[in-house]
């Protein structure tokens, strides 16, 4: 039996509504928002992977200038996919959430073996943390309608890599609800 663990990445005010918004990530918010609740009905734990950037240190933020600056409001998670008190969060520096993180630790005292990946940009902190998860062992299930990019190709293009080079499942949030409520 699996043991699963939901990733919720970047769906941040600056990502959706701000400095780097994204029109098309609207649209999955609703998917992402029913899959979470699910999860937490069956005890999965759900995890929010957060960029939290350190403004005149991080490296990221000159090539696509000021986002997700820690502490301020652009980088709190948008006020419909909220975390309760039971979900983990975790901060990140770069596209991948294992990059400098406890991720990895969280994951594995949890008993995790396989990530459900929602959030965004499916070619960018998605795929990056496909991958590093990949290089750990992990199995993935993509949610092909609760990640989304800047522009169809670019999502399509995440979506191919990983599952392509990384062995990733794709899956609609639908089928990933159904496979939760059927096997525990
Ligand atoms: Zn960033």
């Amino acid at each position: 039996m699996p043991k699963y663990a939901v990733l919720v990445i970047d769906m941040l005010k600056d990502f959706i509504y701000g400095s780097l918004r994204c029109e098309r990530a609207l649209n999955i918010i609703p998917n992402i928002k029913k899959l979470v609740s699910t999860a937490r009905d069956y005890r999965i734990p759900v995890i929010y992977v957060n960029d939290s950037h350190i403004k005149g240190v991080d490296r990221e933020l000159m090539l696509w200038g000021p986002h997700a600056v820690r502490g301020t409001e652009g980088s709190e998670v948008i006020d419909d996919l909220k975390p309760t008190e039971e979900d983990f969060i975790v901060l990140k520096r770069r596209y991948s959430g294992f990059f400098e993180t406890d991720l990895d630790l969280l994951l594995r005292e949890l008993g995790v073996d396989t990530l459900i990946l929602t959030g965004i940009h499916t070619h960018i902190c998605v795929m990056h943390t496909a991958v590093d998860a990949f290089y750990r062992g992990y199995n993935l299930i993509v949610v092909k309608d609760a990640v989304e990019a800047f522009s169809e190709e670019y999502h399509r293009l995440g979506l191919e890599f990983m599952e392509k080079f990384y062995g990733a499942k794709l899956v609609s949030s639908e089928e990933v609800i159904k496979l939760i409520t059927m096997t525990i």
